[in-house]
């Protein structure tokens, strides 16, 4: 036994996906954007005098903030930059839930929540999706029941890229006595004929909370750069409370400003990812994968009959291949397969083709 709390001692941690060294492996398995960030991005970074590094940063953040906020069509009291979208995850926590209090999940869904949670000395009152992976009717009701005050949402969902619309979420909203955040990580690749806007939500609902990230959208995960935008009083509390002093840093509030300036740039990647998406799952359905439908930049993958998806993912790597398998269930026969450039999907195709023919 370590000095660390019983909770932390029996917890199992987040399980991240692989991150290879070699440059030569096609990496599938992290939803990261194929495409490079903005040049604009290099630019800014390069631009930061040694002044600003000599200085602590704007605490809040606010020249992103207030980006962020003409970009949407808000006030930068509705936006908190932070640390990636996962620390947006765990300030909502510290803000919005008692130690002890049940956190709410629909699931499957993301891993991560459950490991925050548990750092919390919470635990999870999950409800389970739909047979389709849609969200549960009386999910709210239940949430109440349960006396949850902080739910999660992915929309679109992961690990099946499922929407949720703005209408399902809005009667949510409603009917949740405590705050909704909806993880919109992958919101970026929704296609605009859809016109999704959830930001309307935040103007209606003051216990909506969205989380937003430069990590798939803009190719910047490795920024560590997202944000949240709720209600005023929502998020003043996580602004000047439960944020870390400089949560921020100077290097990285100039790089996600300039990337949501030239957002122009990554529309484009959200184009080409989109257009390979419908290419990509046509192709898996021709192999014999039933794969969900998805407006995400990944998709959800159950493996022909008499395949292993364990195998599969292990025969991929061998071949310098990687994609996400979840041992969980309701997925455990499937892989996760982020949506590549055209040369890394023909790649994954290729491959697949040869592991299904020894099938
Ligand atoms: C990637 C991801 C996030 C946020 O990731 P960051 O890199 O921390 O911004 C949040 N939720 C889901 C479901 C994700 O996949």
């Amino acid at each position: 036994m370590g000095y660390e709390r019983k909770g932390i001692a029996a917890m199992h941690g987040y399980v991240p996906g692989k991150q290879p060294v070699s440059p030569d492996v096609i990496k599938l398995n992290t939803n990261e954007n194929p495409y490079p960030p903005s040049p604009a991005v290099m630019q800014a970074i390069h631009a930061v005098p040694p002044e600003a590094l000599r200085k602590y940063p704007s605490p809040a953040a606010d020249g992103f903030r207030s980006t962020a906020a003409k970009l949407h069509g808000v006030t930068m009291e509705n936006v908190v930059a932070t640390n990636g979208g996962d620390e947006l995850l765990r300030m909502a926590i510290a803000t919005f839930v008692e130690p002890g209090q049940p956190i709410g999940t629909i699931e499957p869904s993301y891993s991560l929540y459950p490991v925050l949670a548990e750092a919390h000395g919470s635990r999870v009152f999950h409800l389970d999706l739909e047979e389709d992976f849609s969200v549960p009717e009386g999910a709210a009701a239940k949430m109440n029941e349960a006396g949850v005050n902080l739910l999660f949402i992915v929309c679109p969902h992961a690990p099946s890229g499922q929407l949720t619309s703005v209408p399902q979420l809005a009667a949510i909203a409603r009917d949740f006595k405590g705050v909704v955040l909806v993880d919109e990580a992958y919101v970026d690749f929704v296609d605009p004929a859809l016109a999704h806007d959830a930001v309307e939500l935040v103007r209606e609902h003051d216990n909506v909370l969205l989380l937003r990230t430069l990590s798939k959208g803009y190719s910047l995960a490795g920024l560590r750069f997202g944000y949240g935008l709720g209600a005023a009083s929502l998020i003043e509390p996580m602004l000047w409370k439960t944020r870390d002093s400089y949560n921020v840093d100077a290097l990285a509030q100039a790089a996600a400003t300039a990337a949501l300036e030239d957002r122009a740039y990554s529309v484009d990647t959200w184009k080409r990812v989109r257009a390979e998406r419908v290419r990509l799952r046509e192709a898996l359905m021709e192999l014999g994968f039933r794969v969900h439908p998805s407006q995400s930049n990944f998709l959800l993958a159950h493996v022909p009959a008499g395949a292993r998806a364990r195998a599969m993912r292990d025969g991929l790597e061998t071949q310098g291949l990687l994609v996400r398998y979840f041992d969980a269930p309701r997925i455990d026969d499937a892989l996760r397969i982020t949506v590549g450039t055209p040369e890394q999907n023909d790649k994954l195709l290729a491959a697949l083709r040869v592991i299904l023919a020894a099938v």
